[in-house]
């Protein structure tokens, strides 16, 4: 399990496909306990990304996900924005000016976009976010001595799964308190998304 500059590529352009194709879905579930932009948030954002790493020729990894982070960050208003930014930002600190990464320099990448995640939103497992996926994830590629691409996205997916039945306690869901039980978290969707395509990298 190596990535590459061409398959960190790879990632985000099938993050971004998926998000497109996702957009209306991941903004039906903002609709029910949000503000209804997380769809369009994030496919804004990717958009640009997209536009930005394809007209970049990269030397490293912290280079491509910098732009990445900085983008989110300049593109993307509302809570996502700023954390999945923080997240590629602190990824790319910790992958430093390599070529590439080994499994555990992916993981060591990984546990630091979480623990940038969580300093930023002040959210823990439990809450009702998309820590509530990449918690589980980040531990699993971390501790698990195989892993395997279908596993983690099948985690992933799992983990998303089981939002639906917490009580948001951070972000605009928490507004509903109760009433938010009953419905998948949007970033806990589009955080398996995310993972959905790098396991898509690894099995290829
Ligand atoms: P906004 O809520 O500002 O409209 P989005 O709709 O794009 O932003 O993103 C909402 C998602 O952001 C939520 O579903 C949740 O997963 C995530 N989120 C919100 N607040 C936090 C937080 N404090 N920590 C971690 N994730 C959060
Ligand atoms: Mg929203
Ligand atoms: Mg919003």
């Amino acid at each position: 399990m190596k990535l590459t500059i061409e398959r960190a590529k790879q990632w985000m352009r099938k993050y971004n496909e998926q998000i497109q194709e996702q957009k209306t879905y991941l903004t039906e579930l903002d609709q029910a306990i949000g503000d209804g932009d997380h769809g369009l948030n994030m496919a804004r954002g990717f958009e640009e990304v997209i536009k930005k790493i394809e007209s970049t020729n990269y030397t490293s990894l912290d280079a491509l996900f910098k732009d990445v982070a900085m983008t989110l960050i300049s593109k993307v208003g509302g809570a996502s924005g700023p954390l999945y930014g923080t997240a590629f930002l602190r990824f790319a600190t910790s992958l430093k000016s390599e070529k590439e990464a080994d499994r555990t320099n992916l993981a060591e990448g990984l546990n630091a976009a979480l623990e940038g995640i969580k300093v930023r939103g002040k959210a823990h497992a439990g809450d009702k976010t998309m820590i509530d996926v990449w918690e589980p994830v980040v531990n699993y590629v971390r501790t698990e001595s195989v892993i395997t691409g279908r596993k983690l996205a099948q985690l992933a997916k799992e983990k998303m799964e089981e939002t639906k039945d917490m009580e948001a306690k951070m972000g605009r869901a928490s507004y509903l308190g109760k009433r938010s039980i009953g419905y998948i978290d949007p970033g806990a969707a589009s955080s398996y998304l995310l993972f959905a395509s790098l396991a898509d990298c690894f099995e290829k």
